[in-house]
């Protein structure tokens, strides 16, 4: 017999366990929490040096919630005491959340397909099972799928995610596809151990002169590289279109026709695609990489099945940030409410807006959100 809930919910990161509590403060309890490892995973496969960029502070009390946070009562930097955390420790903060909310999560369970039936999905899970469920809401991220540039010889790129530790690279001058923050933190842990670089990139948030962090090279990112910079050389305007592999070089070409060579694999810094997931291609329509969404995140082709988390995209707002996705919870769970002509509770809304964790309207964001 299949199992019957009102919400599911795929996937435990931040995205997933912050709509959980946003559902159960809203006094919406029949859902589940579907998770192909375990709470917090992708921040479990984060190498040992990568931190977040975005610092936590203990403000919640004072009406500027940590930046981190992904719900109204919590603050990573009370909990793990870190301001730019590990992934490690970021895995333990969602854990610590999911636990003290008694969030009903499904680990070691991936969904493998959602099939339209009647006024419902059926979810089909890896144990065999399946699971019923009228919404869907997907927060599988982007970390399980890197993005490789569509180019002659990519199979020679080595992408930020297969990093596992700089001290295995070899000590000569390497070379790194993509000059924004994953491009320039490579960089740094380099020259830290005295390997310079060569960056090409097409364009740099080193450049940017935005406000917005989305844009602009954080000043995390900024400092550390300011330290090294003289180990690390910028090539700007250059977008990578070939990749060939001699006996014991690698030579690159440039869309300016340009060449240059590398003496070791080419390190693609070059973001992720979460569009490369059946879930997103069979339930979303989408255009240039992202899944296309209607005002209130859901897909446009499948009713009730919504995206959570940093894919979530409206016209230049890309809310890339936990800082930025984090006020969608919220919303969505009074969009469940209205479905079923339910009210929501006034005290929890103030409580989230009160947070800085309500966004209604995408007008809102001041300053150009893109990623
Ligand atoms: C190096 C790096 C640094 C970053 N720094 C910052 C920062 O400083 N500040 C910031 O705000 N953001 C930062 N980010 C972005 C941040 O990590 C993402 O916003 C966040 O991970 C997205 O959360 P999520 O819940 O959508 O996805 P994830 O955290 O990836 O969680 C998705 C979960 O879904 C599970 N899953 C996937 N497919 C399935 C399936 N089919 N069935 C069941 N489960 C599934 C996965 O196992 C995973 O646990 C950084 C990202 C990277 C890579």
């Amino acid at each position: 017999m299949n199992v019957n809930y009102s919400v599911a919910i795929i996937g435990a990161g931040p995205a997933g366990i912050g709509l959980g509590t946003a559902l159960q403060n809203y006094g919406i309890n029949n859902f589940v929490i579907l998770e192909k490892d375990y709470v917090g995973a992708t921040f479990d496969k984060w190498n040992k040096e990568t931190h977040f960029i975005s610092p936590s502070f203990t403000t919640n009390g004072f009406g500027a919630p940590d930046l981190n946070s992904i719900t109204t009562d919590t603050s990573p930097a009370y909990s793990i005491n870190s301001e730019h955390p590990s992934g490690k420790q970021y895995a333990n903060y969602l854990r610590l959340v999911a636990m003290m909310n008694h969030l009903p999560v499904i680990q070691n369970t991936a969904v493998k397909d959602i099939i339209p039936s009647g006024n419902h999905y059926e979810l089909m899970l890896s144990s065999s099972e399946v699971i019923e469920a009228q919404y869907v809401f997907i927060g599988i991220g982007d970390y399980s799928y890197p993005y490789r540039p569509d180019i002659s010889g990519s199979n020679y790129g080595l992408h930020y995610v297969d990093i596992q530790d700089y001290d295995d690279f070899e000590r000569k001058p390497q070379t790194i596809i993509g000059g924004n923050e994953a491009g320039i933190d490579i960089a740094v842990n380099l020259a830290k151990r005295g390997i310079p670089s060569t960056i090409y990139t097409d364009e740099s948030g080193l450049e940017s002169k935005s406000a917005d962090p989305s844009k602009r090279l954080s000043t995390y990112t900024t400092s550390r590289y300011l330290n090294y910079a003289n180990m690390i050389n910028i090539e700007s305007n250059k977008k990578l279109v070939a990749i060939k592999k001699t006996t014991s070089e690698y030579n690159l070409t440039f869309r300016d026709a340009s060449t240059a060579i590398s003496q070791t694999r080419p390190i693609f810094a070059t973001g992720f695609a979460v569009s490369q997931s059946p879930l997103i291609s069979n339930l979303f329509e989408v255009s240039s990489n992202r899944p296309v969404l209607t005002a209130s995140d859901e897909s446009t082709i499948h009713p009730n099945v919504f995206l959570i988390g940093p894919q979530v995209t409206h016209d230049d707002v890309v809310l890339c940030y936990i800082y930025k996705y984090r006020q969608r919870f919220a919303p969505l769970a009074e969009e469940i409410l209205a479905r079923n002509n339910l009210a929501a509770n006034p005290q929890i809304t103030q409580a989230y807006k009160n947070a800085n964790m309500f966004l209604d309207d995408f007008d809102d964001c001041d300053v150009n959100c893109e990623c």
